[in-house]
């Protein structure tokens, strides 16, 4: 089973193609394809994922339902990511811990 990283969300799929690598410095930006920088979430969560200073794309467009990725970060068993909603100043942090399928990658 695949799932999303985002915290709380319990979507689940067995097809890999139903979840999108999102990248959190975007390529155009010189991020990579490297897992630090995948976030791999369902298309719901990745439609409301807003990039400031995006010009084009999906990313560019926001709602008050927008998620802003500020960071993720490696830790012991998994990633913590670091986010804001676009319609507060808090940052939240939650533990991503189920990426078990990443190390199966080959
Ligand atoms: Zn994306
Ligand atoms: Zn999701």
């Amino acid at each position: 089973m695949y799932h999303c990283d985002f915290p709380g969300c319990d979507y689940e799929t067995e097809l890999r193609s139903q979840i999108v690598d999102h990248h959190i410095i975007p390529r155009s930006k010189g991020g990579s394809d490297k897992d630090s920088n995948l976030f791999r979430c369902c298309p719901s969560h990745h439609s409301h994922i807003f990039i400031p200073g995006m010009e084009h794309g999906i990313h560019s467009k926001y709602s008050e339902y927008s998620i802003v990725i500020d960071n993720m970060l490696l830790s012991t068993g998994g990633y913590v990511l670091e986010y804001h909603y676009v319609n507060t100043d808090e940052t939240l942090y939650s533990s991503i811990t189920s990426r078990q399928f990443i190390t199966s990658k080959k």
